[in-house]
């Protein structure tokens, strides 16, 4: 019987889990370590954010979901990683530290022959003085949301008393990733004013990393249109222009006040704008995971990128960006130290970012870092899940899975705001998500698969996406054959 550990239960973790224990059976063992006891559909927290979903609709308990699949479901977060050994025995293990179960507080070592890093971000809120101090919101988590919802109205029962008020949404960094959850947010509020009547009593601002608006962190994208190819620039510029947002792009925020945000751009210049709310998304980093050798030295260095995230069969030399390659991106996500460890989803450390990297004068960097979004980390957990399958069941030598986002498609449906008849959503595809400059020269993507368009029927297939995943994700019944 061989032992698979998965450390993360989020949407990577859970895909992988759940899909490795269907494919392994009972034969072997499959556990999970997780510090939540709920899952969360993390894109719907935008609607949670602005009222229009309670909390409960996107989160369910996992214990029974892990009960049913008949994987062992430890409450806790992972601490540290022994890929030799300690000094008892050379077989591998990792520390976890209990949340829940009633077990708060408690720790074990848990011996793997397989695992899975499959953490997330660490939302890194205490990289941006004055961000992890109550000034401003975010839309992360669910409680996150929820709060941000609280917050939110206050301002619109403010405006519908007839005061101006300021709203400021973006990024709260200058190595920000996930503008485009930063994206739904605004629009979702500037949507939800208009049905408040207060629209005309606010000023919706919005303030990014990128440097120019649509960047999204995948440097933009050209869809065709009517003969030629439209940039998403062209496609973000218009949607702001048409509900009256102002943008401040190429930024990083530099510290946040109480009402106050300050702000660098990629000119030098500085600036500072008031706001009576923000939501600015925090940068991410990896967990903060340690990793230790037999004799207890710390080898966190050689399993981790400076970063935080886990090295795995990236080429992390690459250099300047004039070397750049599709190449470049991992395929098999195994960590090439210790072939037993792999990396998905956010928690894998990318070779380089996708978006062209800008400096300000003043040598700041500000410029986003590569996204890892829903598709991308879904279809990842599962090849990881595959290769690891196969290796337990064939052996050393069994073909590993592969799942380059140089090679990878991915789907996207921002939502613009909530309503089954008056809702809109912006469906982008894009492919491949790191573009190829050598396979399709010129724009780096194949304009066929990579396209855009905004409308009712992105917000239906948004709404339809929610119940599917949360329907996949609690394992009911055809659960396998739902695409990530
Ligand atoms: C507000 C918002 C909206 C978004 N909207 C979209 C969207 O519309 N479409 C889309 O494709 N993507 C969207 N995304 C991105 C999407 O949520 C991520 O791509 C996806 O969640 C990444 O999956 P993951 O498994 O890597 O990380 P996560 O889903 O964050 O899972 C990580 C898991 O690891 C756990 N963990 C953390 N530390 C430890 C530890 N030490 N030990 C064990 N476990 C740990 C966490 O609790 C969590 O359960 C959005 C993101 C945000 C924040």
């Amino acid at each position: 019987m061989a032992r698979l550990v998965v450390m993360g239960g989020g949407v990577s973790g859970h895909t992988a889990a759940t899909f490795a224990k269907d494919w392994l059976g009972d034969e072997h063992e499959v556990v999970v370590v997780t510090p939540n006891s709920q899952w969360n559909w993390i894109p719907s927290n935008i609607w949670v954010g602005v009222g229009q979903m309670t909390k409960e609709e996107v989160v369910f308990p996992l214990a029974p979901v892990y009960e049913k699949a008949g994987i062992d479901y430890r409450q806790a977060k992972a601490v540290s990683i022994h890929p030799n050994g300690g000094e008892n025995s050379d077989k591998e293990y990792i520390t976890i530290e209990y949340t829940g179960q009633g077990k708060e507080g408690q720790t074990e070592e848990i011996t793997y022959d397989y695992l899975i890093n499959a953490t997330g971000p660490k939302l890194n809120f205490g990289a941006t003085p004055g961000l992890d101090e109550g000034h401003t919101v975010s839309v992360c988590t669910a409680d996150h949301a929820v709060h941000a919802n609280l917050e939110l109205q206050k301002v619109f029962d403010k405006a519908k008393a007839g005061e101006k008020q300021k709203i400021l949404i973006g990024t709260g960094h200058g190595m920000c990733t996930c503008q485009g959850a930063a994206f739904e947010y605004i629009f979702n509020v500037e949507h939800e004013a208009k049905k408040a009547g207060v629209r005309d009593n606010l000023d919706i601002q919005w303030i990014s990393n990128e440097s120019f608006l649509g960047d999204f962190g995948i440097g933009g994208l050209h869809m065709k249109r009517g003969g030629y190819a439209a940039s998403s620039r062209l496609f973000a510029e218009s949607l702001y222009s048409e509900r009256g947002i102002p943008w401040i792009i190429g930024a990083h925020v530099s510290k946040v006040e109480a009402g106050k945000a300050h702000y660098e751009l990629l000119d030098g210049s500085t600036g500072e704008l008031e706001f009576d709310f923000a939501m600015l998304i925090p940068p991410f980093a990896g967990v903060g995971l340690k990793a230790y050798d037999k004799d207890g030295s710390d080898i966190t260095d050689t399993i981790f990128a400076p970063n935080g995230f886990m090295k795995v069969d990236a080429k992390y030399d690459a250099g300047a960006y004039e070397n750049w390659k599709a190449s470049d991106w991992p395929k098999t996500y195994q960590n090439p130290t210790y072939p037993n460890m792999f990396a998905c989803g956010i928690a894998f450390a990318p070779p380089h970012l996708i978006s062209k990297p800008m400096t300000s004068v003043n040598g700041t960097p500000i410029n986003p870092t590569p996204p890892r979004t829903g598709m991308p980390s879904g279809i990842i957990g599962k090849n990881v899940a595959h290769s690891i399958a196969d290796l337990i069941k064939n052996g050393p030598d069994a073909h590993l899975h592969e799942a380059s986002m140089a090679e990878m498609g991915a789907a996207c449906v921002a939502s613009a705001g909530k309503g089954l008849t008056d809702g809109t959503a912006a469906a982008l595809t894009v492919y491949p998500v790191v573009p190829d400059f050598e396979k399709y020269p010129g724009l780096g993507r194949d304009l066929d698969y990579t396209f855009g368009e905004i409308g009712l029927a992105g917000h239906w297939i948004k709404h339809i996406l929610h119940h599917m995943f949360i329907y996949k994700a609690k394992l009911k019944p055809g659960w396998t054959l739902i695409p990530e």
